[in-house]
């Protein structure tokens, strides 16, 4: 296992993206939308940086299998989320192919929103040839396959503090 982003690295950028987020949406009283389950720890730092009125919800989206490999299939469950009229804040742990990404944004706009950008803490190349925007973007990283953060490999290493890439030998 080899760390990428250190604590202390995505501490810094955590509080950064508040920082914007926060600069952004005052008086706005936006929605940030978690993608479960990766999110959780992601959204739990930035919601206690972000330093105006705003709500949490969550969805759950799946493209990935127990391993490495993606079925290319996504689904998203959007739970009882209604954004009808709200400023609404996607919040990603990791876009990829950015096809999770194109397909919850997409049922999202469907609802309406007075406005809909996306928060990514870690995108990875392919992101840029999907049609998808990051509005607000964390740390660019290389294609590997990362855990930790929040992020797991088969449920493992979603508590590491830090982002770390898997090599054979983590099996
Ligand atoms: P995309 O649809 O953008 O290809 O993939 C998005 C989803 O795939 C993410 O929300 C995440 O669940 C999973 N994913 C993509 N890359 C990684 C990775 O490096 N590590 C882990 N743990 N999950 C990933």
């Amino acid at each position: 296992m080899k760390i990428l982003l250190t604590e202390q690295q995505i501490a810094e950028k955590v509080r950064h993206l508040g920082a914007q987020l926060s600069d952004d949406y005052g008086g706005k009283n936006p929605v940030l939308i978690g993608c479960l389950k990766g999110c959780v720890v992601f959204l739990a730092d930035l919601m206690r940086v972000i330093t105006v009125p705003h709500a949490i919800d969550f969805v759950r989206t799946s493209t990935y299998g127990k391993g490495q490999v993606s079925s290319g299939a996504v689904r998203a469950d959007l739970f009882d989320v209604d954004i009808r009229g709200r400023h609404a804040v996607v919040v990603e742990d990791i876009v990829d192919t950015g096809l999770t990404l194109g397909y919850l944004t997409e049922a999202l706009t469907k609802q309406e929103p007075l406005s809909l950008k996306v928060c990514a803490l870690l995108v990875k190349p392919g992101a840029y040839r999907a049609p998808v925007t990051i509005d607000y973007k964390g740390f660019d990283i290389p294609d590997d396959f990362v855990v930790g953060y929040g992020l797991d490999w088969g449920e493992r290493y979603r508590h590491l503090p830090y982002v770390a890439v898997v090599d054979e030998q983590d099996d």
